[in-house]
């Protein structure tokens, strides 16, 4: 499922459905979890366990928010529907609202891609200010509290009432969390619904191991991939984006995005070993290994500001198949990143996070806390499965990438490169392109008759 086949939001669809629902992670996934849960329950808890930013500032707990974030349409979409005003405070505070079909350039296959018909909306931003704005919007919510410091360390259970929630008859129900409060003092919360939203980290796993059931298989997808971020100064006419994905034999990729306050932020990635260098002289000689000057152009022309050059290795894509579990817990659910997270390369993770939680939305509309756990999961897998396809299917472009490859991912792969090709000339193909990559649309939209005409013919 992508943006065009997820209903979309509605405020009056949830009744109240109990007292109390606790959030772990104050991210996006779980910012966004909390604001849905708020129709829901008289009180909603956010427990972070960094101190929550009263600007935007990037985090430790989630280092990823000191490189460039892209916001895909299935995202802008939702995130607009879910918090009233979130653009106008992005904008207000110097993020920018770009035009990709004229103001983003993407070389892929050799050229750039032509420009495509449609105007397509891109919020630009620092993932900081994406955060806050976000942030922002849950602040108006007198029902959500955010705890910062808090630190948590398992769940609460009682035998599971099979008779109100079938989802793990005779198992267990999660009836609240355990955590180090912000004096760093053990303590506990009663909750009638919990969700995990600490990303890539999350101990549900392990807590599920510990507590007698198996833990969700993994589906794990070795990359290698690591990210180097620097910001250079961009002048205020300058709003334009570029993007370079790794090509193969091409290990290298970099995008640059212009963000708040007069900058670019630049990102440098190297797939399989090929890592994306830690100083100054590496990295511009990495920058001017690309097949077109731009990306050299800014990063050893343009003026450096900040902290210097942020790094991110990760090592694969990864998902954890809680459809495929037999029995889980009653009052708990899992999202955002700790579902899934991909090659960061295709920037889906903030969307997938969002229409999550608008998934959960709809759960919690259609049949309460009965059984939410599956109902909740097996929606999710779709929506993981769409980006899982293309994220990991183009890692597959690389013979070094290991794991279990998507069935078809071979032939799929040979199309898309005709259609690349096709594209440098025919904006219409980069626009059924972009809507993939934007999480509008299905993969398997790049196969529709006008499309697949296009690309096919001589
Ligand atoms: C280098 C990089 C670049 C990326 N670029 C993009 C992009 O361009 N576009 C895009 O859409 N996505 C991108 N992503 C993915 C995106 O960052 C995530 O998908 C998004 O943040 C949603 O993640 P999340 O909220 O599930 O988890 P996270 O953002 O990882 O947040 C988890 C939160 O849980 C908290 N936490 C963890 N453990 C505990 C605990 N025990 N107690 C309390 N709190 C805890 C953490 O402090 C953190 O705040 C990128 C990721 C990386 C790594």
């Amino acid at each position: 499922m992508v943006l065009e086949n997820v209903r979309r939001y509605d405020p009056d669809g949830v009744t109240t459905l109990g007292e109390r629902a606790v959030v772990l992670g104050g991210s996006v996934a779980g910012l966004c979890a909390a604001r849905v849960l708020a129709d829901a329950f008289a009180e909603v808890v956010v427990l972070e366990r960094d101190p929550i930013p009263e600007t935007p500032t990037p985090r430790d707990g989630a280092p990823q928010t000191r490189h460039p974030h892209a916001m895909l349409e299935a995202r802008r979409a939702t995130i607009g529907d879910l918090f009233p005003g979130f653009g106008e405070r992005l904008l207000e505070a110097g993020g920018l609202l770009i035009d990709a079909s004229r103001e983003m350039r993407y070389f892929d296959g050799g050229d750039f891609l032509a420009d495509p018909p449609d105007r397509f909306p891109m919020y630009c931003a620092s993932r900081a200010l994406f955060e806050h704005a976000i942030r922002e919007g849950i602040e108006r919510l007198p029902s959500v509290t955010q705890r910062g410091g808090c630190r948590f360390t398992g769940y609460g259970t009682e035998a599971g009432d099979a008779g109100r929630r079938s989802a793990d008859a005779g198992g267990r129900t999660v009836t609240g969390v355990a955590f180090r409060d912000e004096r760093g003092d053990p303590t506990t919360l009663p909750a009638d619904l919990v969700v995990d939203a600490t990303g890539r980290t999350s101990r549900t796993p392990s807590w599920l191991e510990a507590n007698g059931y198996e833990p969700p298989p993994v589906d794990a997808v070795e990359v290698d991939v690591t990210y180097s971020t620097i910001r250079v100064d961009r002048p205020a006419s300058a709003r334009h984006a570029i993007v370079v994905p790794p090509d193969p034999p091409r290990t290298r990729g970099a995008a640059a995005i212009p963000i708040e306050d007069g900058r670019w932020e630049v990102i440098l990635q190297g797939l399989h070993g090929d890592d994306a260098p830690t100083d100054r002289e590496g990295l511009v000689a990495f920058a001017e290994s690309f097949p077109v000057p731009e990306i050299a152009e800014l990063v050893r022309d343009r003026e450096w500001s900040g902290a210097g050059i942020d790094r991110y290795p990760f090592p694969a894509s990864v998902r954890r198949r809680y459809d495929r579990m037999d029995r889980f817990p009653d009052g708990l659910v899992v999202t955002g990143d700790a579902i899934a997270s991909f090659n960061p390369i295709y920037g889906q993770g903030m969307s997938v996070a969002a229409l999550d939680a608008l998934v959960l939305h709809h759960a919690l509309a259609a049949g309460g806390l009965d059984d939410l756990a599956p109902r909740f999961f097996d929606r999710t897998a779709s929506i993981v499965e769409a980006v899982w396809r293309v994220a990991v299917g183009a890692d597959f472009a690389f013979e070094a990438t290991d794991g279990p490859k998507p069935t078809g991912t071979d032939p799929f792969n040979r199309y898309v490169d005709r259609l690349v090709a096709t594209a440098h000339d025919d904006g219409r193909v980069t626009d059924a392109y972009y809507r993939v990559f934007r999480l509008e649309r299905e993969p398997t939209s790049l196969l529709r008759p006008a499309v697949l005409w296009r690309v096919l013919t001589p």
